[in-house]
């Protein structure tokens, strides 16, 4: 018969057809049942489905198919994080258009998460480059705008002189060239748009207190990101001018200890400063870091570069000159543009203060001492304040309020709390993103496009050549309008918006993805929100999260939200990691080699012969070490494929991809399948013998399971009480039971969330004309996991004198030990001599006394 023999390939497609047909998988309206909202990061519609999407979305889809089982009214929503630039350079290297790429790769991905069997609503389906999402990603930005939380100012961007236009951070290699034109990239003020979330800096930290189902991990993120520390402005004169330099320091307990200060090579005041015999080198030194990024500027591993101005300031503490240095490790835009040097007390100081043969003055000793040694490297810890005036003796940390005191007193500084995080940089001179909903108006300056005339769409007809700045500046038509506000000619923004922006808010618009008149109505985003599970990669912990949690705070503060944290719950899964070849011999991306080249057997260079080192590495198309999905489908089946990332590890970690493992699961579900279809094929008469150790087991299953997909879903030790279970009626002599028969429904019922095509159809196949997707989880008898029992009688010389309840399968001593303890035979055999005690398994024990 046809059901004799498992075939995946089969019975999936089928079941995903019934599935949509039967819109098993869209969401419910609004009823009394609780709502579970699960989401899974959405991704970049490269073309091709990974296995690292695969796990993420396997592990949403399970909770998902659990939480519908138990109840719940289930949003599961899928769409696509469709702007960026990969689509501006496919188009350019493809001469096609971003647009007509992009939609091609959700089609592709698409149908390739369709035949994973996740149970997504695709009607609720988005992609962020459609017209019908952007337009209110531009109505809310426009929100922003009102709310006085989106500004323009000029900014110091990554300008590539042959191609003429700006680059991101990522876009320069690491000596400092374009990755496209291979020209030095020079430093550029622009004018951009930001984000002031400076403004929710302190919320989004202290919230995070409200975050208790997030992994420490990303909260520690997140918090190191923000940055807040507290400390005090301290200003130092100059000796030469009215002018004051104004730092920051979390140290203002070592302010006797400074021996000089650090300006940015940008600091206004460096011109003022420097004197003339100084000036040559000076503007040497400013004109090479302008070519350093950021990042290597500050890299802790690099050598700090400074040049002495000339110039002094006071230190008001100690009234002594200092000399006044610029370096590469002070930026301009962070804080006030200028340090204290400090060297006794700061590691990079320290340095910096041997390097240029600067003044090095400890005033914190760890415990009070009268003879200092020379320091052999910065002393950073609290301790006992020395050669710090009125403060000596005083212990390092009460001395940092009392000196901040003291500042206030004498005007030389204030308390103050700074934070690391900057506003959010938005703007980007690309074509395949957001347009900027703005206009330039000559007379009223920049105006709001008005909400009628949204959305702004991106014009088709335009060239991209990934040279010359914003493809949309090039195009007059577009560009040139007439001012909503008084007619006059004026000109739209030319920017688009930063991705983050699109996808800090795509879980709000999935609660009511299809609305053209809104971006989302209250009534429908109160309900849903917050997305209780989100589940994705550890990479989006800091910027991705962040934003989020901004823009839902600002939507919250304008009413439009009645929540003000997005995600109740995130598990951040683990890579994957394939099985890597790689040759010691060889340098760079030469070395790895594709597994599909290797025998795993003999690891060998196809190419030289030389022996391969073996190792566990994420999949990546640049190791070769991938294993695509596809593959693993048309040969075992999505299922398999589920069970095995489900199994293999627990989710937030990293998971090996093992052959040998996923032949594991298709024995597991081949075994499940034999067991149901050779019952069938018996069709054997049932009888009513209660069978209490197989209904132990299956209620020992129930409970396990459901214990596990709660709270912190261990959804590997989930599969292996399946295991058990199906070891259980595998094993048992009685296949013709009720309560075997109950172990065969509970089996699939447990099965479901996991591998939903199997469940389905051996569900069908018992004859059951219900959905088990739709089929209610199962609740376990506490009296069912009550070992057996059996009544031992107690006699006393062969005369019953009472009897005990004892677990079955009891030998001979525990049954003399249960006897012997009882109350009956306590009150007979009380300072009585026991000459022999006769115990017989299941009935009865003897005392002779
Ligand atoms: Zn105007």
């Amino acid at each position: 018969m046809e059901t004799s023999k498992y075939n995946p390939q089969a019975i999936e497609p089928k079941w995903q057809k019934v599935w949509a047909e039967q819109q098993l998988d869209q969401t419910p309206k609004p009823d009394d049942r609780p709502k579970f909202y699960a989401l899974s990061m959405f991704p970049y519609p490269s073309g091709s489905l990974h296995m690292g999407h695969v796990r993420n979305y396997t592990i949403t889809d399970a909770i998902a198919r659990f939480k519908r089982m138990n109840g719940y009214r289930v949003l599961h929503p899928m769409g696509w994080d469709a702007f960026g630039l990969p689509a501006e350079n496919a188009a350019i290297d493809r001469n096609t258009h971003p647009a007509k790429w992009t939609f091609q790769n959700i089609e592709q991905m698409r149908s390739q998460l369709q035949e994973i069997g996740l149970s997504y609503d695709w009607d609720r389906e988005l992609a962020t480059c459609a017209p019908d999402y952007y337009h209110w990603t531009q109505w809310l930005f426009l929100e922003f705008l009102d709310a006085g939380l989106a500004y323009q100012k000029e900014a110091t961007v990554n300008w590539d002189p042959i191609d003429q236009t700006v680059l991101a951070n990522e876009q320069v290699d690491s000596d400092g060239r374009s990755w496209r034109s291979g020209a030095k990239v020079e430093k550029r003020k622009l004018r951009q748009w930001f984000f002031k979330i400076t403004d929710y800096a302190d919320r989004l930290l202290q919230d995070l207190d409200q975050l208790p189902h997030w992994p420490e991990r990303v909260k520690t993120m997140q918090a190191n990101w923000i940055g807040k520390s507290i400390g005090a402005e301290l200003t130092f004169p100059l000796t030469t001018s009215e002018a004051k330099i104004t730092v920051f320091t979390t140290r203002p307990d070592t302010v006797y200890g400074v021996s000089y200060v650090v300006l940015a090579p940008e600091h206004p005041l460096v011109q003022e400063i420097t004197t003339p015999d100084q000036k040559s080198e000076v503007e040497a030194f400013v004109a090479s870091v302008a070519s350093i990024s950021e990042i290597d500027r500050t890299a802790e591993d690099k050598p700090k570069k400074g040049v002495f101005t000339g110039g002094y300031a006071i230190n008001p503490f100690t009234n002594q000159k200092i000399p006044i240095w610029i370096a590469d490790y002070v930026l301009f835009e962070y804080g006030t543009g200028a340090v204290m040097g400090v060297p006794a007390h700061d590691v990079r100081d320290f340095a910096f203060a041997n390097q240029y043969g600067l003044t090095i003055q400890q005033v914190i000793t760890p415990k009070a001492e009268t003879e200092l040694k020379e320091l052999q490297s910065a002393y950073t810890e609290a301790g006992v304040m020395i050669h710090s005036d009125r403060f000596d003796g005083l212990d390092s940390i009460t001395a940092k309020t009392e000196i901040i005191k003291y500042a206030e007193a004498e005007g030389w500084g204030k308390a103050r709390i700074q934070y690391r995080l900057r506003d959010w940089l938005i703007s980007r001179q690309r074509y395949w993103g957001c347009p900027i909903p703005i206009i330039h108006c000559p007379k009223c300056g920049i105006v709001p496009v008005p909400d009628q005339d949204l959305p702004v769409e991106l014009p088709n007809n335009v060239e991209l050549t990934g040279r010359g700045g914003s493809p949309l500046a090039q195009l007059a038509s577009w560009v040139n309008v007439k001012c909503p506000k008084c007619g006059t000619d004026a000109k739209r923004e030319t920017d688009t918006m930063d991705t983050f922006i699109d996808s800090s808010w795509y879980y709000l618009r999935f609660t009511d993805a299809k609305n053209p008149k809104e971006a989302f109505t209250k009534e429908k985003v109160n309900d849903w929100m917050p997305v209780d599970q989100y589940v994705g990669g550890v990479e989006h912990a800091i910027l991705h999260l962040l934003y989020s949690r901004f823009f839902t705070k600002v939507l919250s503060d304008r009413g439009l939200l009645n929540f003000d944290e997005p995600f109740q719950r995130l598990l951040t899964q683990g890579m994957v990691q394939g099985l890597t070849y790689s040759n010691p011999k060889k340098e760079g991306k030469a070395k790895w080699i594709s597994s599909d080249l290797v025998n795993p057997a003999d690891p060998c260079d196809p190419e030289t012969g030389e022996p391969l080192e073996v190792s566990y590495a994420t999949m990546s198309k640049s190791k070769g070490n991938g294993v695509s999905p596809q593959q693993v489908i048309s040969k075992y089946g999505a299922d398999v494929m589920r069970m095995f990332v489900l199994f293999k590890a627990p989710p937030e970690k990293d998971l090996e991809w093992d052959e040998a493992d996923v032949e594991g699961q298709w024995r597991f579900l081949n075994r499940i399948w034999r067991l149901i279809t050779e019952f069938i094929d018996v069709k054997p008469t049932i009888s009513d013998v209660p069978n209490k150790n197989l209904k132990r087991a299956i209620h020992t299953a129930i409970k396990e399971i459901s214990e596990d997909l709660t709270g912190d879903y261990q959804l590997n030790t989930a599969i292996s009480e399946l295991m058990k279970l199906n070891n259980a009626l595998q094993d048992t002599s009685d296949k013709a039971s009720t309560t075997f028969v109950e172990g065969l429904e509970t089996l699939l019922i447990l099965l479901a969330p996991f591998a939903p095509h199997i469940a389905s159809e051996l569900w069908s196949t018992l004859g059951y004309q219900d959905y088990i997707l739709t089929h209610p989880w199962l609740e376990h008898d506490p009296s069912a996991l009550v070992v057996d029992e059996i009544t031992l009688v107690i006699q006393i010389n062969g005369k019953v004198r009472g009897s005990i309840q004892v677990p079955s399968g009891s030998d001979k001593a525990a049954l003399e030990e249960y006897a012997r303890n009882s109350e009956v035979a306590q009150k007979y055999l009380e300072g009585k001599e026991i000459k022999k005690a006769i115990a017989v398994p299941g009935k009865l024990v003897n005392f002779v006394i």
